[in-house]
């Protein structure tokens, strides 16, 4: 469906927001360059979703077969599972930032271990901890299908620095906005303020940011969403978005949101330890501390954690014996 000229929007919830569970993908938006169309994410390719994204684009007047560009906003399973359905066909060129091109490679198991390897860095995982992660590797393959794992020389177009690719309508400008992924990328179309964003800010869950995987980090988040509040903006295409936010000032407020959860979860996770004093603050005491109106359930597991991840990193608490304390 077109959202503005030449910029349309293939919702994550159509035909079918999932069956089961199974399909629950981000949003795909593509830019029609005339004789080229540009793609961002290609979401899931489970429940067909992929030739339904196809077939709309014909509905809308665009060929499928001029697709020439993929910009991946991040290497999560919900936004590039479907990549081998696009890249046949002429092969269009890939774009993924750099710092996501280890997680491009992983499968759902190396994935897990991935995460394991970053908490055990500072406290041991117990098995009721490692049951919890395999619920989650489990949940995720159901709904969003097998994390595609493909060599990280499918990306043909592993980028570094932040940089703006020419089109013939319209120009793009690739922006690193760590924090939710290492390599997760904004992309912004100046000539009509649109930004993809993908999950930098999810309205689905009131704003908030998605710190929700032990590879997150929530001070590169910060300066994330100070760099989507410098843009000049008039249209916030989300991956897990259900409406397209339009006007400065409504995407502004959303922006605020995303800024004043992050801040305020931090606050919490701090106050939570340096109230524990002398006894420290066992570390399984920082779940569920979170405002329930927009942390919701995974997140009020992960999202502490990765929190004082980051405090132990900056040397603002230390840990021993799986319990926090302040210098
Ligand atoms: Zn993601
Ligand atoms: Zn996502």
């Amino acid at each position: 469906m077109k959202v503005i000229v030449d910029l349309y929007w293939y919702p994550k919830f159509e035909p079918v927001s999932h069956i089961l569970g199974r399909g629950l993908g981000g949003n795909v938006f593509v830019l029609n360059q005339g004789d080229q169309i540009w793609l961002f994410d290609v979401g899931l390719s489970i429940i067909n979703r992929s030739n339904y994204v196809k077939k709309s684009m014909e509905k809308d007047g665009l060929d499928p077969q001029k697709i020439s560009k993929i910009f991946l906003t991040h290497a999560h399973p919900d936004h590039i599972n479907a990549i081998s359905d696009f890249k046949d066909g002429g092969g269009p060129d890939i774009y993924l930032h750099h710092d996501d091109l280890d997680l491009f490679e992983m499968d759902r198991h190396e994935w897990l271990k991935d995460q394991v390897r970053r908490i055990e860095k500072y406290w041991s995982v117990k098995s009721i901890t490692k049951i919890f992660s395999r619920l989650i590797t489990f949940f995720t393959w159901w709904t969003m299908g097998k994390y595609p794992a493909l060599d990280r020389d499918a990306v043909s177009h592993p980028w570094h620095k932040d940089q703006t690719i020419k089109g013939d309508r319209y120009n793009v400008q690739l922006i690193h906005t760590p924090g939710h992924t290492a390599g997760h990328a904004a992309y912004y179309i100046p000539e009509i303020k649109a930004v993809v964003s993908g999950d930098t800010i999810n309205p689905r869950f009131a704003n908030k940011p998605a710190l929700n995987t032990f590879n997150a980090f929530s001070d590169k988040y910060e300066k994330t969403i100070g760099l989507i509040q410098n843009l000049d903006l008039e249209i916030l295409c989300a991956a897990h978005g259900e409406k397209i936010p339009t006007g400065k000032e409504h995407i502004q407020r959303i922006v605020s949101d995303a800024q004043n959860y992050l801040s305020n979860a931090k606050k919490i996770v701090y106050e939570k330890i340096e109230n524990s004093g002398n006894e420290g603050l066992p570390i399984r005491k920082l779940r569920n501390i979170l405002p329930s109106d927009a942390w919701t359930g995974v997140d009020q597991k992960i999202t502490p954690l990765v929190i004082a991840m980051e405090f132990i990193e900056k040397r603002t608490i230390y840990v021993q014996n799986n319990r926090l304390f302040f210098p």
